[in-house]
Formats: C-alpha cells, structure tokens, sequence
C-alpha cells in the first residue's frame, strides 16, 4: 500500500492569522483526519512551530527547503535536523523555484536529499520539465535524469522516506494543468527509473503538483499511478484546499 498524501505548499505566503484560521477549519472540515490521507501543510519555516501546535498531531507539517550543510557560519540557513527538532515531518527538496530562482542544482538537491533521509524527515523531492523541454520532445529525459540524481545516495533502508513530486514548471502557478494522462503517463515513466535504480517503486509514493485545483483534483487523483498532490495557491485557501483533500480517494 502506497501512502496517499496531500501536501500544501505556502511558499512565502501566510501569516499567524492564516495558520489559525486556515488549520482550524481544516481540521474542522476533514472529520476524520488519518482516514488513508495524509494531509501535510508547508508554512514559511517560521511559521513551522505554529502550525505544529495548531494541528496538534492531526496534521502533518513540513518546511519549504533545507541547507546541504548541518551547522556552522550560514546565515539564513536552516538545517535539517532543525527542521525535525521544530515539529516538522517532511520536507521539500528542489522545489523549481528553488532550482529556477536560486539556482539550486541537481547535486544540491542530492546533498539536500541525503541531509533529509539521514535527519529522519521524509523528503518530497520535486522534479519537472520546463515548457520549452516539453515542447521538445525532452519532458521524460529532463525528468528521469532529475529523478535519479536526487535519489543517487538514497540506501536501501532509506525509501520509505522518500516521496516525489512531479511537478512540470509550466503548470505551477500560471492555472495550466498536465492532463491527467500526461500526468499518469509521466509517473509511470519516473516510477520505472525508480525500478530501473533498485528501488521499491510500487511502494514510492508519486504527487502530482501544478495548478492543482478543487474542480481539476479528482481526475488527477484517480490516475493509478498518481498517489496524491502537491499544491501551492489553492492550498492558501481552507476552503479549496479541503475540497481538494476531499477528492483524493480514501478521504472524506
Ligand atoms: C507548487 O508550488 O508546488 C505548486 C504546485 O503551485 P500551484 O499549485 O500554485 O501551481
């Protein structure tokens, strides 16, 4: 059995107010949290603490990024382990506004990665092609060879922490969406790399992210090989994104 999730990713969004607000109504909403779907939500990493206390365990939370180093003279950083120590369970790894606006590689994003695994965290690694990469022809090579650089140093009793996200850049943020058979067709192709790499792909755990919204999420989620989303704007509203957890099968 896979791990069905929903994750909401804040980005640089939201304030105290919001996390009152916004996981209150969703633990109102989702009677009954644990019911096969896991909810997780992303706050900005100062806001971690806060939506720990306020999900008071019925919500997972996570942080947006990590540093490829455990301490020392980084201003600005934060580490892993710090990430852990705050309440977080999970966090993103080369998010493609890290990789587009900050430069972040691929080796980055698998020192990132390993930081994540050997810290305790689950990692949600985000892949994803550009318009001009799918446009030539490129979308499944651009993916794979993302896939298996960030899961290079992943050990063997590592993969149960591992989730990916596929997430194509054109579709983040601009309210274009894959189709669900674009989507389905590339998490078959990044669960086979997985395979390819000695991994227990059927039981890695592939989200979809990219304008996911209320009316757009059922379609998406009942992809077979699609096993739950990653979602920016919609999930600063409680509204869409309860309705958007409500459409991932198993919850209700
Ligand atoms: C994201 O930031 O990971 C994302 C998928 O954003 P949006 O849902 O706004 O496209």
């Amino acid at each position: 059995m896979r791990r069905k999730i929903v994750a909401g990713n804040w980005k640089m969004n939201g304030s105290k107010d919001l996390v009152d607000r916004l996981v209150g109504q969703v633990r109102s909403e989702l009677a009954s949290p644990g019911n096969g779907v896991e909810i997780v939500i992303i706050p900005p990493a100062l806001f971690v603490g806060d939506v720990v206390r306020r999900a008071d365990g019925e919500i997972a939370v996570g942080v947006q990024n990590v540093a490829c180093w455990d301490s020392g003279a980084y201003t600005g950083e934060i580490s892993a382990v710090m990430a852990r120590d705050s309440g977080s369970a999970c966090a993103l790894v080369g998010h493609s506004e890290r990789r587009q606006l900050f430069g972040e590689t691929d080796e980055q994003v698998a020192v990132k990665v390993g930081k994540v695994l050997a810290s305790g965290l689950d990692a949600i690694i985000c892949v994803g092609e550009t318009l001009e990469e799918r446009e030539a022809g490129k979308a499944e090579d651009v993916v794979s060879s993302q896939v298996r650089k960030a899961v290079s140093e992943v050990s063997a009793g590592q993969w149960q922490q591992v989730v990916i996200a596929y997430e194509p850049v054109w579709a983040i943020g601009t309210g274009k969406t894959a189709t669900a058979e674009d989507a389905q067709a590339m998490h078959a192709a990044i669960r086979a790399v997985l395979a390819a790499f000695g991994a227990p792909s059927e039981e890695i755990s592939l989200l979809y992210g990219g304008s996911v919204k209320a009316d757009n999420a059922a379609a998406l989620f009942a992809q077979p090989d699609v096993d739950g989303g990653l979602i920016g704007g919609a999930s600063l509203s409680a509204k869409d994104f309860v309705s958007i957890c409500q459409a991932m099968p198993g919850k209700s």
